[in-house]
């Protein structure tokens, strides 16, 4: 197979270039073509010189992830299914809020963590996604946004909350990010970019190898058997485990971390789970994200009533916790948080 021009971070393709004999400034042209000009046409890059053209037709592919389809959630939330080079399939969504547009960007194909409450969950892993087919997700929509909706349409927001648990697969998100902050790719600010991770220890201590981005934990209980009943990743990494590793994150680089919290009727929603969380967390250096549990189909749990919600909210404020509650976006086309799934036979539903 061919080597993918989506895999390479500056530096990398720069010394690739120089060693098949080319100038190191012509990788910056390319990374302009792809980056900046968003065209992916090799044979039309005019200020390219035929012979390098030539060698990069020859030598990399350029394929991006296929639109297959598209629904608009009635608040404005999109959600992609694309297609890959190998027919797998994979979900993006794009949230926007006010002078925001996020794109939520999955990481694999399934997930092999198996949370009960999340829909990509019950789909097992497939396979890791390649960087290309990371940052492929960036441009592949970009691409369709000036195409679809308006020249001047930019995704300003990242979060790794699609498919996948992003820490599985540590090098390929790692080089996507590189690219995603890098000036002369995407060049997105460090704190426009979230990578939200169940808690893999082991990956949660090499962070300082990874750029610098907003940290989100998904923690969903300070009680390890609900913690446990929820993800099965904490039978083997539990809540000690997890906030011992969490110690090591270098803070300055990544400032505050972000502790999401599910919340789902009857399960983790007691003035016990308050207690716990409020012995678990430092007050001062954590911030509370709670997402109300989205129901989809086959889900056999439940959202908790609005002012539950609110209580569990407020509670925590009182208690000095910065808490905010995260409102459900495109719910209506199952673009919510936990409800991604590729499912083409239920494609026609959603149309
Ligand atoms: N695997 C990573 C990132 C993808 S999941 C992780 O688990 O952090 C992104 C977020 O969606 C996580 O916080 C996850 O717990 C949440 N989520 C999963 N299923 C959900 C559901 N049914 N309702 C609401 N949020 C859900
Ligand atoms: Fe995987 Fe995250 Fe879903 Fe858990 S919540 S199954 S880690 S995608």
């Amino acid at each position: 197979m061919k080597k993918h021009l989506l895999n390479y971070n500056l530096t990398d393709l720069q010394s690739e270039l120089v060693t098949a004999g080319f100038s190191k400034f012509s990788s910056k042209q390319v990374f302009d073509w792809l980056y900046k000009k968003r065209n992916f046409n090799i044979d039309s890059w005019s200020n390219i010189s035929k012979k390098l053209r030539e060698y990069l037709l020859n030598s990399y592919s350029l394929h991006l992830p296929q639109v297959i389809w598209h629904g608009l959630s009635v608040d404005g939330t999109r959600k992609f299914l694309l297609k890959l080079e190998d027919g797998n399939t994979i979900e993006t969504v794009l949230i926007p809020a006010r002078n925001r547009l996020t794109q939520c960007i999955s990481s694999q194909v399934g997930c092999a963590i198996g949370c009960t409450f999340c829909h990509t969950g019950t789909q097992g892993l497939t396979r890791n996604l390649e960087t290309s087919e990371i940052v492929g997700q960036y441009l592949g929509i970009s691409n369709w946004l000036k195409e679809n909706v308006h020249e001047e349409e930019k995704i300003t927001n990242m979060v790794y909350m699609g498919q996948g648990e992003p820490l599985h697969n540590f090098d390929n998100v790692k080089k996507a990010t590189e690219n995603f902050l890098d000036d002369n790719a995407a060049g997105l600010g460090q704190r426009r970019i979230t990578l939200s991770t169940s808690g893999l220890v082991a990956k949660i201590k090499k962070l300082d190898e990874f750029p610098p981005v907003n940290i989100a934990i998904s923690l969903h209980s300070a009680r390890n058997d609900i913690r446990s009943e929820l993800m099965p990743i904490n039978r083997a990494q539990n809540l000690e485990m997890l906030f011992e590793a969490i110690k090591s994150i270098p803070l300055k680089a990544h400032r505050r971390i972000t502790y999401e919290y599910l919340l789902i009727k009857d399960k983790n929603d007691s003035p016990q789970d308050i207690d716990a969380l409020c012995s678990l967390l430092n007050r001062k250096e954590s911030k509370i994200n709670l997402i109300p549990f989205n129901e989809y189909p086959e889900s056999h749990y439940k959202q908790p009533s609005k002012e539950k919600i609110l209580w569990f909210m407020q509670e925590l404020n009182s208690r000095g916790y910065t808490c905010t509650v995260r409102q459900t976006k495109g719910d209506d086309i199952l673009a919510a948080c936990g409800q991604l799934k590729t499912e083409y036979e239920n494609l026609n539903l959603w149309n």
